[in-house]
């Protein structure tokens, strides 16, 4: 199966090639990927160094706007997995014009040059935030996208145009909706990575409002594996949860992360909460784990120690992507 896969530079889509070419992958075998990234501030070569002399994997440098460069790259292969976008809430809040272009105009160029093109699969990462915030319950697959911030407002776009080819065009779509991810080579602007990287580096971290939102975390690597399940045997036209089944309050994970850490309480600072910041989010994964056997594999504590571990080990990879990101700040301070 030849695929192609835009934002496979980023935080899950590397993940998700590095997996695919070493046969950790359910379902996924003899493949061949194509990379498509634009190497925004969040996209990284070197998220696929480990991987980058396997001969079925080629890399193209190209943003998916680009609607010639796309329609000259379908032909040959079977199917998308289309991961990139803009991913930061915050960035987001700070200006929403990169997001509506890349979320949901290069969604729409990917999706009508796969409906040209007569495209087998047509993945589409989307996230549980375009539900909005939820109380008490789970969300299950029908129900209906009330995004609060502009990125899940542009996430829901993309998403309700993705089943939209699909009605309107019969182009055999699947939409993912996931929870919050960690582990290993994630851009250290989310709050795990932040966290823990400010903490490897002796400083405090920030904990937005009373630190009472509740997240859903679902270890990468699971999510990678949901993502296989359902582009080997997700019905077109369907939307499946992915989660990792485990809810924890901002603070309780950020007592985690400091005693991962070794750090004491003092090193918390509450700061002012993020603006329309969604209380909780919560998804019901029985469609996936009844239809394609999916279940979380990875145990919470695990993969937050393993996480820690990994960037105590990867300084090199996060140093100079934390530099950049301060000088970032720097310049829009000024
Ligand atoms: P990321 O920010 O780490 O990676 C995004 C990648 O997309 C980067 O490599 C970037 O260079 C690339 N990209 C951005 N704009 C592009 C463009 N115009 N053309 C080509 N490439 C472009 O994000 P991530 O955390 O890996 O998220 C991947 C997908 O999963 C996204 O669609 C996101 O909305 C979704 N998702 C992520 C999470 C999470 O917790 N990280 C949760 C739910 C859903």
């Amino acid at each position: 199966m030849r695929i192609l896969v835009t934002g496979g530079a980023g935080f899950i889509g590397s993940c998700f090639v590095r997996m695919a070419l070493r046969g950790k992958l359910p379902g996924l075998h003899d493949v061949r990927l194509t990379v498509l990234d634009a190497l925004t501030y969040s996209g990284n070569r070197a998220n696929l160094s480990p991987v980058a002399d396997d001969p079925r994997l080629a890399f193209v440098h190209g943003d998916i706007c680009d609607a010639d460069l796309v329609d000259a790259l379908l032909p040959g292969h079977d199917a998308v997995v289309h991961f990139a976008a803009e991913t930061h809430v915050d960035r987001s809040i700070d200006g929403g014009a990169a997001f509506v272009r890349t979320n949901v105009l290069g969604s729409t160029v990917l999706l009508e040059a796969a409906t040209r093109h007569g495209l087998r699969r047509f993945l589409h990462v989307s996230t549980d935030e375009v539900y909005g915030s939820i109380d008490v319950g789970s969300w299950k697959e029908h129900f209906p996208a009330s995004p609060n911030s502009p990125y899940s407002a542009s996430k829901a776009g993309s998403d309700l145009l993705a089943l939209a080819y699909h009605r309107t065009h019969e182009l055999p779509v699947v939409v993912t909706r996931c929870s919050n991810n960690y582990g290993p080579y994630q851009f250290p602007e989310k709050i795990i990575p932040l966290f823990v990287t400010n903490l490897l580096e002796g400083r405090t971290v920030p904990l937005y409002g009373d630190g009472g939102n509740v997240r859903d975390w679902l270890h990468v690597h699971d999510h990678c594996r949901g993502l296989a399940l359902v582009l080997a045997g997700g019905r077109p036209g369907q939307i499946y949860h992915i989660g990792g089944g485990v809810e924890t309050t901002n603070n309780q994970l950020a007592d985690m992360l400091l005693e991962a850490c070794g750090a004491g309480r003092d090193r918390l600072r509450y700061v002012p909460d993020r603006k329309g910041h969604d209380r909780r989010y919560s998804l019901d994964i029985t469609k996936i784990s009844t239809e394609l056997g999916y279940r979380p594999l990875v145990p919470f504590r695990a993969g937050i120690l393993a996480t820690v571990e990994w960037y105590r080990a990867n300084r090199p990879w996060w140093e100079p992507l934390r530099r950049r990101m301060e000088q970032e700040m720097t310049l829009t301070a000024h």
